[in-house]
């Protein structure tokens, strides 16, 4: 070999053993030759304070994946999450591949007491997952599902999406229950509760986790299951994101066909009362999930009623399971039909995601008495500028099964999760929208017992926080005094720290 070939080679050799597995050469030497800028940002308290851009480069040559200031590509595709109406602006944003970033990330913002935002599929509807000024930890480059069909189990990164679970889970006719819409982030849905299709026969997806690893504030690394750690366990077990960033979650998977019976049925909104009625009184089944709906598409259709159907018990008996929905009235909408449990799960997706700005207002009911009837039915305002949409994510069943107290999730006893949404086009003025949904929540929340911590409000203050947890609040306090002291997880629906 001649010499310059031979130099080049053995340099080149050397480099590559020097620099961390899969970065780029070039992007490495960039990072180290040249330091950030300083940059301004806002503390967790709402403080000022200044960054060196020889911290952040410091950061940036211990993460895998990419650190990213505003004025780098990527920045403004990685900032926004679902609602467009939360258009904020991080002071950074580190985006993880594995759990040695996770804890780099959260280290840097911990040691800098900087105001932090977790997004793994960014639907929070408050959005909590996004801040201005602080940093964000987007989790989007940290998504891989494992199953184990022997054992039935999954493995799940903290940053995976609903579809990577469905998808993986029924290629071995397995899966394990989650949410309505696949593109929902894992770590957002599974830490508050997760409700989906399959809750009732199942179970929530927290009742389905076997044991998880976290990252807490202090950057430390803890496994925790039912034998170990167990209490943060309990915590993450409807606590949201209020002890630490999961990195991966194990969950336990059921044996289940991949046809199912689903879909909508939708009728007149003339029946609403009725069919009302009819929800409140009919034998419901573990194998049959009905969420109620009422709604109005913008552009001033007529305004439906209806369920969102999943049938999971064998398809030949589904007529017969189903004929009692069949029979509430002609509809005008009926498709439900054997599918792909996949497909199904896949249904409810949206296709451009930042159009439609959102707002929304929720909680739980015990039961469907006429005047909460009357209510969700005598209020419901749809207008010709705005999607209107009432919807219930059922409850009951295997959900009711497990004690308030036996995971942080305190509202097993709840009938239903109501909602009502409005959304319109991004950029339009959406003051009226928002007005007309709390007018129609004030006469449907006397009714109310509470709400999901996934679908808590910028309304919402300490005391209703804190008076949602129930009876767990004292012990989730306890949990946060010893994972979380300076309450560094803070935007979610927080439990503060009194030590
Ligand atoms: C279109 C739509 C459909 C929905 N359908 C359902 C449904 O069927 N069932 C249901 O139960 N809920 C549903 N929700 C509510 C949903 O559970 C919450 O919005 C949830 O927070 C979304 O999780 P995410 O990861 O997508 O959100 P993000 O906005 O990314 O995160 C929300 C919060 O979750 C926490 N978090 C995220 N990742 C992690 C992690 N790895 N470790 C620790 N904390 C973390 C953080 O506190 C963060 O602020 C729906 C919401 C939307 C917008």
């Amino acid at each position: 070999m001649k010499r310059r070939a031979f130099v080049r080679s053995t340099l080149a050799a050397a480099m590559a053993a020097a620099v961390p597995y899969r970065r780029p050469l070039l992007a490495h030497f960039q990072a180290v030759s040249q330091d950030a800028p300083n940059v301004d940002a806002i503390t967790g308290d709402g403080g000022q304070v200044t960054l060196s851009g020889s911290a952040i480069t410091d950061l940036k040559n211990r993460l895998q994946g990419r650190l990213l200031l505003a004025q780098d590509e990527g920045y403004d595709d990685a900032r926004m999450i679902l609602n467009p109406s939360f258009d904020k602006r991080p002071a950074l944003i580190a985006q993880p591949t594995g759990t040695a970033d996770v804890r780099s990330a959260v280290d840097f913002a911990g040691e800098n007491n900087l105001l932090l935002a977790v997004k793994c599929g960014g639907h929070s509807f408050s959005g909590k997952s996004t801040c201005d000024g602080g940093m964000m930890i987007d989790l989007s480059a940290f998504r891989d599902v494992r199953v184990d069909p022997v054992a039935r189990t999954a493995r799940v990164t903290g940053g995976s999406l609903l579809a990577q679970v469905d998808h993986e889970a029924m290629a071995y006719d397995l899966v394990t229950p989650m949410g309505t819409v696949s593109h929902t982030g894992v770590g957002g849905l599974v830490t508050g509760g997760g409700f989906g299709r399959l809750a009732r026969r199942f179970g929530l997806a927290v009742d389905n986790m076997l044991s998880a690893d976290v990252v807490t504030a202090d950057g430390q690394f803890w496994r925790c299951s039912a034998n170990e750690n167990a209490d943060l366990f309990w915590g993450i077990r409807g606590g949201g994101g209020n002890f630490g960033i999961v990195t991966s979650f194990e969950f336990r998977l059921h044996p289940m066909q991949r046809r199912v019976v689903g879909g909508q049925i939708l009728f007149p909104i003339e029946l609403a009362r009725d069919i009302l009625r009819f929800y409140a009184e009919y034998e419901a089944r573990d194998d049959l999930t009905l969420d109620f709906m009422m709604v109005a598409p913008p552009g001033g259709a007529p305004a439906m009623v209806g369920f969102g159907v999943c049938y999971s018990g064998p398809e030949s008996a589904a007529e017969r399971v189903l004929a009692l929905v069949r029979s509430l009235g002609t509809p005008i909408v009926d498709g439900v039909q054997g599918m792909d449990y996949v497909a199904l799960q896949q249904s409810g997706d949206t296709t451009d995601p930042r159009a439609r700005a959102t707002y929304l207002k929720s909680g739980f009911y015990p039961e469907l008495p006429n005047g909460l009837i009357d209510a969700i039915v005598d209020g419901f305002d749809p207008a010709p500028n705005r999607t209107t949409l009432v919807f219930v994510q059922q409850s009951g069943g295997a959900i009711g099964r497990v004690a308030n107290d036996a995971t942080a999730f305190s509202h097993r006893d709840a009938a239903g999760n109501l909602l009502a949404i409005t959304d319109w086009a991004f950029g339009e003025d959406g003051s009226e929208h928002i007005a007309s949904t709390r007018a129609y929540w004030a006469n449907v929340e006397p009714f109310m017992q509470g709400f999901y911590t996934n679908d808590v409000t910028l309304e919402d203050t300490a005391e209703t926080i804190n008076a949602n947890y129930r009876e767990n609040y004292p012990r989730l306090v306890d949990i946060k005094n010893k994972y979380d002291p300076t309450n560094l997880f803070r935007l979610n629906a927080n439990v503060q720290p009194t030590m």
